[in-house]
C-alpha cells in the first residue's frame, strides 16, 4: 500500500469540506478522482502532503503517519504534485526549474540532479527546451516541465489537480500523453481531472466525491457505464 486515507476530515473554519474520507492506493494503480466543482477534490489532493491539515483521522504514506512526520521534506520527497497552473519559476531555465529543489535540500549534487533532469526532459519531449525561460513556452511545454520537476526528486506517487484544465485545447493531448506513458510505466498516480476519456482509459479506479464525500468508488468500466447514486448520474451526464 502505498496511501491509505482513513476517517479524514477538514474543515475551514466551521465549514467542513472533507467528511470522513476514506480510501487506499495501491503501488501501481491509478486512481482518478472526479465531481463537481467545489466538492473538496483539491483540498483532499493538498491534505494528502501536508499543503492543508487534517482535523480528524489518519493519512500513511508507505505506511507512515504523515501528521507525526517531523521534516515534511522526506514526505514531499515521496510525493510529487503538478497543479493545474504550472507555479514554473519565471527567473529559472527549464533545466533549472527542475534540478532548484534537489540542490537546494541537499538531496543531489549539481551533475547528479541535471543528468535526471535530462532524461526527464527527454521522456516528456522537451530535450531541445532546457535552456529556456517559461514564459517563451506553450501552456502544454509548461506543464510537461512542471511534470518533469515533480518527478525528479524520484516519488512514489504522483498526485495531479486539475493537470489539463487551464490548457487551451490543442494542448490537452500532449499533456495526458505524458500521464499515460507514465501510468504505463507503473507511476502510482491520483488524478483529479475533467477529462473522463482519460479516466475511462488509464484509472484503475474512479472516485466521485460530491459535497465532501466520497459517493462512489468503482472501476471506470462500471462507474461511467452503471452509477449508483442519483449524484454521479446527473454530474455524469452533465459531463459526458
Ligand atoms: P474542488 O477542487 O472539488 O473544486 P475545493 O477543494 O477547491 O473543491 O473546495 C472545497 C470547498 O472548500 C469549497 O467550498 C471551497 O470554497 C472551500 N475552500 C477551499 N479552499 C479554501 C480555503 N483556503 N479557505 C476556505 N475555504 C476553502
Ligand atoms: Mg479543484
Amino acid at each position: 500500500m502505498i496511501l491509505e486515507a482513513n476517517n479524514i476530515k477538514k474543515f475551514f473554519g466551521k465549514n467542513e469540506v472533507l467528511k470522513d474520507i476514506s480510501f487506499n492506493v495501491k503501488e501501481g494503480e491509478v486512481i482518478c478522482i472526479i465531481g463537481p466543482s467545489g466538492s473538496g477534490k483539491s483540498t483532499l489532493l493538498r491534505c494528502l502532503n501536508r499543503l492543508e491539515e487534517i482535523q480528524a483521522g489518519t493519512i500513511q504514506i508507505l505506511g507512515e503517519e504523515i501528521t507525526a512526520m517531523k521534516n515534511i521534506n522526506n514526505l514531499r520527497k515521496e510525493i510529487g504534485m503538478v497543479f493545474q497552473l504550472f507555479n514554473l519559476f519565471p527567473n529559472y531555465t527549464v533545466l533549472d526549474n527542475i534540478t532548484m529543489a534537489p540542490i537546494l535540500l541537499n538531496k543531489m549534487s549539481k551533475k547528479e540532479a541535471e543528468t535526471k533532469a535530462l532524461a526527464l526532459l527527454e521522456q516528456v519531449g522537451l530535450t531541445d527546451f532546457k535552456d529556456v525561460y517559461p514564459s517563451t513556452l506553450s501552456g502544454g511545454q509548461k506543464q510537461r516541465v512542471a511534470i518533469a520537476r515533480a518527478l525528479e526528486m524520484g516519488p512514489r506517487i504522483m498526485l495531479f489537480d486539475e493537470p489539463t484544465s487551464a490548457l487551451d485545447p490543442e494542448m490537452v493531448g500532449e499533456v495526458l500523453k505524458v500521464m499515460k506513458d507514465l501510468a504505463q510505466a507503473g507511476m502510482t498516480m491520483v488524478v483529479v481531472t475533467h477529462e473522463m476519456g482519460f479516466a475511462r482509459e488509464v484509472a484503475d479506479r474512479v472516485i466521485f466525491m460530491d459535497g465532501g464525500y466520497i459517493v462512489e468508488e468503482n472501476t471506470p468500466k462500471e462507474l461511467f457505464s452503471h452509477p449508483q447514486s442519483k449524484r454521479c448520474q446527473t454530474f455524469l451526464s452533465s459531463v459526458l
